[in-house]
């Protein structure tokens, strides 16, 4: 039986997904109807993006489940005509593409690579950059993104501590868990790096008391989401002293308004939202997978928990 496939995120990714979904669908040995016009009762599986047109789920009468293209699921989770099963995109490029933007950032940070990048010709300034052994970093939020970061952190010897809603233990991370977790979580944390879902209850996860957990001198990495810190706190500690740097991927408002004191702040980087891209080649075999899944009645590959909200 040939099974209906309805693109819905967005017409203009359609020409870069269509080649790799048929390929991944196909490998799969499933016959598949794709593409971004299916009337909505004959809709098997949607493959989704926030931004889609599609907001009204009411109308897929038969569909089986939601693949969404993005980790995060803040935009669709609360949608109150979803009650589909919701999938969010894990995927091996999509983690790798996290651990290269954490793990880059902090070493421009650590080894103090601006000084040397700016520096007039002539100048020569004997001053050795710490080690990682003597470093220590925190990761809030240890789901599929975090705790890899934090393992590849690790793996290049920084002492990591990570933080997250249910108990963990992963081989060479310190794991925390809850609000006492957090706060000796945030004690320790020469670098913070937020890897937490956008939820009602991790916004403002950085507010003011608790930057001032952090030890003075903390950098921050946010590749979560940006209501994940309070900005007005953030600016605030910059501007005082007591943190030293942020750099920023994600926003309460994207693209960053052109008047946002980030831009001009001397010791924030902004990056537009790239830390981890979803790449189609990768992605499609994650959707099609649970399509195949879907088919022979198995449990689909993360799921969204609807009540956590993530
Ligand atoms: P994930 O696998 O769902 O992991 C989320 C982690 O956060 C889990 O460890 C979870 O704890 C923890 N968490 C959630 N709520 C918490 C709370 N209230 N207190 C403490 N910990 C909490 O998600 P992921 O795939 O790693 O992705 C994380 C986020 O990265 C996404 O939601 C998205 O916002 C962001 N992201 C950004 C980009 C980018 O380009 N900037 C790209 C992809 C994703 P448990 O383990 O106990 O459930």
């Amino acid at each position: 039986m040939t099974v209906n496939v309805l693109f819905a995120a967005t017409e203009s990714r359609w020409a870069e997904y269509e080649p790799p979904l048929r390929k991944e669908i196909a490998a799969l040995g499933i016959e598949a109807h794709i593409a971004t016009d299916i009337p909505a009762d004959q809709v098997d599986y949607i493959v989704y993006a926030p931004n889609s047109e599609v907001q009204d789920f009411t109308t897929f009468t038969r569909a089986k489940a939601v693949l969404n293209l993005w980790a995060g699921v803040e935009a669709i989770v609360g949608n109150p005509t979803l009650h589909l099963p919701l999938c969010r995109m894990v995927d091996p490029a999509l983690t790798q593409g996290m651990v290269e933007w954490v793990t880059g950032h902090i070493l421009r940070l650590h080894l103090g690579m601006d000084a040397h990048i700016n520096a007039p010709a002539g100048t020569w300034d004997p001053v050795a950059p710490p080690l990682s052994f003597d470093t220590r970093v925190t990761v809030l939020g240890l789901g599929e993104l975090g705790a890899a970061c934090a393992t590849a952190l690790a793996g290049l010897g920084f002492q990591v501590t990570g933080w997250s809603r249910s108990p963990k233990d992963i081989a060479g991370i310190t794991c925390l868990s809850g609000d006492a977790g957090l706060e000796d979580a945030l004690a320790v944390a020469d670098y913070c790096v937020l890897l937490l879902p956008k939820t009602p209850a991790t916004e403002n996860t950085l507010n003011a008391p608790a930057l001032a957990l952090m030890p003075k001198g903390a950098r921050i990495l946010n590749p979560g989401r940006g209501p994940l810190v309070d900005d007005e706190a953030l600016l605030d500690a910059l501007d005082n002293g007591h943190i030293d740097h942020a750099t920023l991927d994600v926003f309460r408002i994207e693209p960053l308004p052109s008047d946002h004191p980030y831009w001009s702040h001397p010791r924030v980087t902004v990056t537009p939202h790239i830390a981890s891209e979803t790449r189609a080649a990768y992605s499609s075999k994650t959707i099609a997978e649970n399509i195949r899944r879907g088919e022979a009645g198995e449990p689909f590959l993360h799921l969204v928990d609807r009540t956590a909200g993530y």
